[in-house]
């Protein structure tokens, strides 16, 4: 049974081949471009001064420019009294303004980013590893028990932190 289905499949193929059907019609497909849908747009330069600063419940790239910290071409300044932000003893991040307080942590290491959750979506990490040149953590490379859905990003979709990556 199995063999005499086999064979005339076969026969098929060579009619196939005696009359090829015009299917190599030029291309129609060219015309539209895939909407390319920017996840993340390239932030930090190995050229500029760049760190991550981790406030309550913020994580953002700062890029130092004469020791002031820039985010989204903005200075990054104390929320309490607006002064500006001071690093002391590496990691620290304290108002050096009017009140003084502590912010947050401060890091020269980008890689810290991932580590203070600026991204929590498994595919975006990714994507933010790539595009930054970042390593990802150890917890990232490991096989993952599901395969990830598309849905997983669009939890994301009300994430403060997504309204940046659309962002000039
Ligand atoms: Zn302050």
């Amino acid at each position: 049974m199995t063999r005499s289905f086999q064979s005339r499949l076969s026969d098929f193929g060579e009619v196939e081949e005696e009359t090829p059907k015009p299917i190599a019609s030029p291309k129609p497909f060219v015309k539209k471009p895939k909407p390319e849908r920017k996840l993340w747009k390239k932030t930090t330069s190995k050229d500029e001064e760049w760190g991550v600063i981790h406030l309550d419940d913020t994580v953002l790239f700062v890029q130092l420019i004469d020791g002031r910290m820039h985010a989204h071409g903005m200075e990054a300044v104390c929320k309490w009294c607006g002064g500006v932000l001071e690093v002391r003893e590496e990691t620290k991040l304290f108002c050096g303004g009017k009140c003084g307080r502590y912010q947050g942590e401060f890091s020269r290491d980008l890689n810290d980013y991932f580590r203070w959750e600026g991204v929590k979506s498994y595919t975006l990490r990714k994507i933010v590893a790539e595009v930054e040149a970042l390593k990802l953590e150890a917890r990232d490379l490991e096989p993952i028990s599901y395969a990830p859905h598309w849905s997983i990003l669009y939890e994301y979709e009300d994430d403060p932190e997504n309204e940046d990556l659309t962002k000039e």
